[in-house]
């Protein structure tokens, strides 16, 4: 497969790694270029006591277990739960963004994700790339009531495995006890979606638009 120059856009941290991590893995493997937006580090989320920068840092750990350098990343500190007051300046750095990096392929929430900060950057990616790129969305099952499974990126165990070992680094989002971030529930949609397209493990995605 030719590599491709792939954005993943992250409304918070641990968004695109709950919904396409292992896709990331087998990106890397591949040798595709990556390039990874985080809007906010939802400092006003964090259980008490924690720093404000927690969600940053692990956010960092992640990208660093990847193998990934700065040039390749942009966290920024957009309000959590209020990305809609910042509409314009965060479709201003997506055209940045095509303007430089000149992705192939974009991957983001998806239009049918009920966050609100989720459907901002939902709409501001199809805004800004609808006429340059392929663009797909990741499944995020908890926000939404119905989800297309229209494309499947068939993983490994070792995909899976790495997947884990991310969002392993988001200690203070384990402290929450959220139940997505469950090796069961994991392994379990990872399962589903393999089941779905003939393999042991898969993510599934929405289509958006598909460009060759
Ligand atoms: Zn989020």
């Amino acid at each position: 497969m030719l590599s491709m120059h792939i954005l993943i856009l992250s409304p918070h941290t641990d968004d695109a790694e709950l919904g396409c991590g292992g896709s990331i893995t087998k990106f890397l493997e591949n040798g595709d270029s990556i390039y990874w937006i985080v809007f906010s580090t939802a400092e006003e989320s964090l259980p008490a006591g924690l720093p404000k920068n927690t969600l940053e840092r692990e956010f960092l750990n992640v990208t660093q277990n990847l193998g990934l350098c700065n040039e390749e990343i942009q966290v920024c500190n957009f309000k959590v739960r209020y990305l809609h007051e910042n509409r314009q300046q965060i479709l201003d750095k997506l055209i940045e963004v095509r303007k430089k990096f000149k992705p192939d392929l974009v991957i983001g929430p998806s239009i049918n994700d009920y966050h609100q900060d989720h459907q901002i950057i939902a709409n501001e990616m199809i805004r800004a790339f609808k006429t340059t790129a392929s663009i797909i969305s990741y499944e995020l099952p908890w926000n939404h009531i119905t989800f297309n499974t229209q494309l499947f990126i068939k993983l490994k165990d070792e995909h899976m495995s790495k997947k884990c070992d991310l969002l392993k680094n988001y200690k203070s989002q384990y402290m929450k006890e959220r139940l997505y971030f469950s090796e069961e529930f994991i392994f379990g949609l990872a399962r589903s979606r393999g089941v779905q397209c003939n393999s042991k493990y898969a993510e599934a995605f929405e289509v958006i638009r598909w460009m060759l």
